[in-house]
């Protein structure tokens, strides 16, 4: 079985792929972004830990994380990596314990993905997410579910989505790198229907 890495931008539907290549190909799911708020949540000594630096404002060390997902690794079946690594330096320190086979990069361009992420309103009282333009409320405004008001988050506005992706870019640009040199990345064209993104994975996981 596989070793799946998912790279890509905020925006580029890695998300709702990686649930559905979870469900279908049976992949052990491992989001260090879900990982450390279940962690922090359940008051566990890692999550303690991560805990301290998120207060000061840090980012949680690579031999943190990387302790983390090694719980989660399993050489029995294979494991999507979401959200990770982040950095080459986790990339290598990945592969201290694990092999990764292939890395996608979900290639989206910056206009795509501030028209999506600027069309995205959440709902004030329940939290339900809503698209303007693919999944919008029955009632303008207002949240189906619990009547709540809808609002945009700060980092859906397009000034700070634009600064995201440009900070992903760039941060991910010697990850990206890497990978190349190693042979190991595809891109795959994320500015289609989930669904084709999915087919477009499916395809080169069962090549
Ligand atoms: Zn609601």
């Amino acid at each position: 079985m596989k070793n799946l890495v998912l790279l890509g931008p905020p925006g580029a539907g890695k998300g709702t792929v990686a649930a559905r290549l979870v469900r279908e190909f049976g992949f052990i799911h491992v989001s260090t972004g879900d990982m450390l708020r279940e962690e922090v949540n359940r008051n566990t000594p890692l999550g303690q830990l991560a805990k301290g630096y998120m207060a000061r404002g840090e980012l949680v060390p690579d031999e943190v994380i990387l302790s983390m997902v090694r719980q989660r690794v399993d050489a029995q079946q294979g494991v999507l990596f979401d959200g990770f690594p982040r950095t080459r330096a986790q990339a290598e320190g990945l592969e201290r314990f694990t092999c990764v086979d292939l890395v996608i990069f979900f290639e989206v361009d910056e206009e795509e993905v501030v028209r999506r992420l600027s069309s995205r309103r959440i709902c004030a009282s329940c939290g339900a997410v809503y698209n303007l333009v693919t999944q919008p409320p029955k009632v303008p405004g207002k949240c189906d579910l619990c009547g709540g008001e809808l609002i945009q988050r700060e980092d859906d506005k397009p000034e700070v989505v634009r600064h995201r992706f440009a900070v992903y870019m760039k941060d991910s640009a010697p990850l990206v790198a890497y990978y190349q040199s190693r042979g190991l990345l595809h891109r795959v064209r994320a500015d289609r229907s989930p669904d084709e993104v999915f087919q477009a994975i499916a395809e080169i996981l069962r090549a």
